[in-house]
């Protein structure tokens, strides 16, 4: 039998802001709720479990609990005016994993897509996890103004190595058996990867953020914040013609209302 992954879609909260982050329209974002309520969107901050034969991987960490009580000292002033944020107890992370009955040592490995903060704030809920991942490129460009993020956990940046799928044909076959690759996705951030995981019946992408919802590649429209506009219109390119594949399952954003939690 081919042997195949389990991906759980899990929501750890969610996630208001001016629909300008998410779709590219102007230079400068505006904070949440400036424009008026026309103009927010409410979307969610998804994590991943996959399950594979020989371990279990999360992908994204989503919220940390701490934003329920402490949010402003969790985010700081500056990130704290562009969005508002919710976590139900329950949602987290940690509390769904512990709902699946399993703790953070039960996990192998946790990859970061990129790190932006609405990924690893919910990073110390996984303290325990054996291994945390994340390309070499994103660690450099990131890790030394993020510090705070990462206390009590040691990454191991990954460097791109040749694999058959993506716009560069860069990234990580996790396993080394073809069942999950982190497909290197750069622009919305420097070391930005995908997730390609081979499911019953195809592949199903984990975009992350190179889009923020099935228009972005559809119609290319650029997240609002990028690192390199001409490299993440590429990968949109490369997701919008992988999206078409009829081995494609499906294609997910991380923060699309319409990809609903569940096991594919
Ligand atoms: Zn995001």
């Amino acid at each position: 039998m081919e042997q195949v992954v389990k991906v759980h879609v899990m929501h750890t909260g969610d996630l208001k802001y001016d629909q300008s982050l998410a779709f590219k329209e102007l230079n400068v974002i505006p904070p949440v709720n400036q424009r008026g309520e026309a103009y927010q969107q409410l979307v969610p901050v998804s994590s991943y479990l996959i399950e594979h034969p020989q371990g279990r991987v999360i992908v994204d960490a989503g919220w940390h609990e701490d934003i329920r009580t402490n949010p402003k000292e969790h985010f700081g002033e500056e990130l704290y005016q562009f969005i508002e944020y919710r976590s139900p107890v329950g949602s987290s992370v940690r509390e769904q994993l512990e709902s699946k009955g399993l703790t953070p040592a039960d996990v192998d490995m946790v990859v970061m897509t990129h790190l932006d903060e609405d990924h690893i704030s919910g990073l110390q809920l996984l303290i325990g996890a054996k291994r945390f991942l994340v390309s070499e490129l994103e660690w450099k460009h990131v890790a030394s103004y993020k510090a705070k993020w990462y206390q009590g956990i040691s990454f191991e940046p990954f460097e791109l190595e040749p694999i058959p799928y993506g716009p560069y044909k860069l990234g990580k076959d996790l396993f080394g058996d073809g069942l999950v690759f982190l497909v290197y996705t750069p622009g919305h951030t420097a070391g930005h990867v995908s997730v390609l995981a081979r499911v019953e019946g195809g592949w199903l992408l984990l975009v992350s953020d190179v889009g923020y919802a099935e228009k972005s590649w559809k119609e290319l429209v650029l997240p609002g914040n990028t690192f390199d506009e001409k490299l993440a219109l590429e990968s949109l390119q490369w997701v919008q013609k992988f999206a078409e594949r009829p081995d494609c399952v499906g294609a997910f954003a991380n923060h699309d209302p319409a990809v609903l939690p569940g096991i594919y």
